[in-house]
């Protein structure tokens, strides 16, 4: 959760009304400002999940950052948000230097050098799962088209 504050701070309308949802004692005017005040700032931004009422900070000439009310005492103001999620990083389709790539399926190049030539009457795939156990290290396979297109080769088996 985040906590951003609105500069100004709400009148003693908006913090009671936010600390108590209590509306008594507000003429029908100062209420209707007050509810969609609370209700403008709710309804910010995704997330967000509440007014928070916080110390006493004493007169202002500014409006109240809630209800736009008069110049008045005022507490600290602000809300909740929750943080947003990051974004999963997508899986990557580019080969990484320590994977296994090949453009005719049958050399493969790792690092920038040749590690493995797959003889004509051997399975690729076989063949690359050989290597990666003498290896002992599984790192993606990748074959890149004609047109430099990587994909990534299955070695599930299946
Ligand atoms: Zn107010």
């Amino acid at each position: 959760m985040e906590y951003i504050e609105l500069s100004g701070g709400a009148c003693s309308d908006c913090v009671q009304a936010i600390s108590n949802d209590d509306y008594s004692g507000m003429s029908d005017a100062v209420e209707g400002q007050v509810r969609a005040g609370v209700t403008r700032v709710t309804e910010r931004g995704t997330g967000v999940t509440g007014l928070v009422v916080g110390v006493e900070k004493g007169f202002s000439r500014e409006p109240c950052a809630v209800c736009g009310g008069l110049a008045g005492d005022r507490h600290e103001v602000g809300y909740l948000r929750e943080e947003e999620e990051e974004a999963d990083e997508p899986e990557a389709d580019e080969p990484d230097e320590d994977d296994l790539v090949t453009s005719d399926d049958r050399n493969f190049y790792q690092y920038g050098k040749r590690v493995l030539v797959v003889d004509e009457e051997e399975d690729r795939d076989d063949a690359i799962r050989a290597y990666m156990d003498r290896e002992q290290f599984w790192p993606d396979a990748w074959s890149i088209s004609d047109h430099g297109n990587a994909h990534r080769i299955d070695l599930s088996g299946k």
